[in-house]
């Protein structure tokens, strides 16, 4: 999936920036949509009773202007890979794919996507950030910049920031199977892509629009070769009927198709959700399986009850061990 020149049949831009050549850029690969000058994004972002599965269908684009601030210290139910100092940033809010259990479905009231064009914003923060030590910054928080990348061109913007600053580590994680962006970036180790990988069986009921097993391993093989540190990401973990054998089925596919002694780093993760966004998805969405499990509340967030939990990331760590060694497996505890 990427963005044809169809795909938007409404663009919302700030009347600020419509001058900006990053939006006269955007608009022309839009040649047939309607513009409509808004003051702030948020009026169309955030109006109420608006219905984010409805509006997925016929999704709009808004342009914007990031105020305020543009870089966040990381949550604490995110995996930090040791960093010290973990921050993120979401120059895309919303995506192209439909995840069944993205959080931004609990967050946001719109399937709308905002771009923001100002990456300087982030670049300037991020800069400051630097000056106090090293930094790892995750740069695809809301959304999945790689499919979107034909039209933000934010991961190129993102690639040429970073062979400037040796002291940054990004982290870009997709579910996007398309190898040809790999060829047009300058490789680098503090460019860290992160593919999220789960049992096909996940994908196909779950993960709509996003590519097969086989398509992201495909592509995470092609960034290894182009020279990028590669993460694996087997997270959000879905207990679904008969998980075990899911779960060892894909851990050999991918051992079949990559060298899992080269990926940097694998982290592992159960489906965990804020209490506030999980309420309102369970709202949302009534007859969603993996939304309305029972899951216990803890610390503010939905969780496996802790035995499931356990019993699911120690078991998936065991599957990958033989193939990756124990070293480079992160799990959420791990953090503490
Ligand atoms: S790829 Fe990520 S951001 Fe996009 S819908 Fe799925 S979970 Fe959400």
């Amino acid at each position: 999936m990427s963005c044809s020149a169809e795909k938007f049949r409404h663009l919302y831009i700030e009347s600020s920036i419509l001058d900006h050549p990053e939006t006269k850029r955007i608009r022309s690969l839009f040649p047939n949509a309607v513009c409509i000058p808004v003051e702030r994004y948020t009026d169309v972002f955030s109006r109420p009773h608006q219905s984010y599965r409805a509006q997925y269908a016929s999704m709009n684009l808004i342009l914007a202007e990031k105020h305020g601030t543009a870089v966040y210290p990381g949550a604490p139910v995110c995996h930090d890979f040791g960093s010290e100092r973990f921050f993120y940033t979401a120059m895309a809010v919303n995506c192209l794919y439909d995840c069944s259990y993205c959080w931004l479905k609990g967050m946001y009231n719109t399937a709308n996507l905002v771009i923001f064009i100002n990456l300087e914003k982030a670049f300037e923060e991020t800069e400051k950030l630097l000056e106090e030590g090293p930094l790892y910054l995750s740069l695809s928080f809301e959304s999945d910049l790689v499919p979107l990348e034909t039209l933000t061109h934010q991961i190129q913007r993102w690639n040429e920031f970073v062979k400037r600053h040796p002291g940054l580590s990004t982290e870009i994680r997709t579910k996007c199977g398309a190898d040809s962006i790999y060829a047009s970036l300058d490789p680098d180790p503090g460019m860290i892509f992160a593919f999220t990988l789960s049992p096909q069986s996940v994908i196909n009921a779950l993960e709509k629009g996003t590519a097969s097993l086989h398509e992201r391993l495909k592509a995470a093989g092609t960034a290894m070769e182009q020279g990028f540190p590669i993460r694996l990401c087997f997270d959000p973990m879905i207990r679904i009927p008969n998980w075990k054998e899911e779960y060892a089925g894909m851990v050999l596919e991918v051992s079949k198709q990559l060298d899992l002694s080269r990926v940097k780093d694998i982290s592992i993760g159960t489906y965990r959700q804020s209490d506030t966004y999980q309420r309102r998805m369970r709202k949302r969405f009534p007859a969603s399986a993996v939304i309305q499990y029972p899951y216990e509340t803890k610390n503010g967030y939905c969780q496996y009850p802790e035995a499931e939990k356990n019993e699911m990331e120690q078991f998936l760590k065991q599957e990958l061990i033989p193939f990756a060694g124990e070293e480079k497996i992160f799990l959420l505890e791990d953090n503490s």
